[in-house]
């Protein structure tokens, strides 16, 4: 694997800028291959490693980029759990191992440099000096990845009986005979509503996005 250092460079051109946030992704991915004895994630080892993620944060891209898994190539999974935590799982070997960042790793930036001001400074420089035990808690786990759930997996598309629209990796639901997709299954449960063809009979919901201002733990 490239050195500490070219790795954050990749993670900072992915992420759009170096932050806290990607200096403990990438401690927290490198710990997660070394623990499975994965060398080159992205080289010889590509296709060995699914990483589920449990936030979507700055850390889970860098993680992406140390780990080569994308959601693009079903290798990354989200869960949007709101926790710093990723379980990288070994393919090859079937061995997983989960590493959640501790809560009290900002007090050990404190405590370690209470000379910067400046949060984000101080736990950039921190994250990089602590030792792996005073950043994460980690343990290992079994993960049970259905095949259809499978990087690789080449499963039938199915058109909705309802809405007509093609569904892969079977996430669909029967109801009185009919396949449907979860959109049309529960209507209530979607994430949008359709507003029908007349652009402007309905004003947008104006959605005010701040700065590039990033928080990161
Ligand atoms: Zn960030
Ligand atoms: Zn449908």
């Amino acid at each position: 694997m490239e050195s500490f250092d070219d790795l954050l460079k990749l993670a900072e051109t992915a992420h759009g800028h170096l932050c806290a946030g990607q200096i403990l992704g990438v401690r927290m991915a490198t710990l997660g291959c070394r623990r499975l004895g994965i060398e080159e994630p992205r080289g010889t080892d590509r296709k060995r490693l699914v990483t589920y993620v449990e936030i979507d944060r700055c850390a889970t891209d860098a993680i992406g980029v140390v780990t080569g898994c994308r959601l693009g190539k079903r290798a990354l999974k989200f869960r949007d759990w709101g926790k710093m935590a990723a379980t990288f799982v070994d393919l090859a070997s079937g061995r997983a191992v989960r590493i959640a960042a501790l809560e009290s790793s900002k007090q050990r930036a404190r405590e370690l440099h209470p000379e910067i001001e400046n949060k984000n400074k101080q736990q950039m420089l921190a994250y990089r000096e602590l030792p792996d035990e005073e950043l994460f808690s980690e343990g290992w786990v079994s993960v049970h990845i259905e095949p259809k759930e499978f990087p690789g997996y080449k499963g039938d598309r199915i058109a909705c009986a309802e809405c007509g629209e093609g569904i892969s990796y079977e996430r669909i639901i029967e109801r009185d005979g009919r396949i449907l997709c979860f959109a049309c299954a529960d209507p209530e449960a979607r994430y949008y509503q359709p507003l029908g063809t007349e652009a402007t009979e309905y004003a947008p919901t104006m959605v005010t996005i701040s700065g590039p201002k990033c928080e990161c733990p």
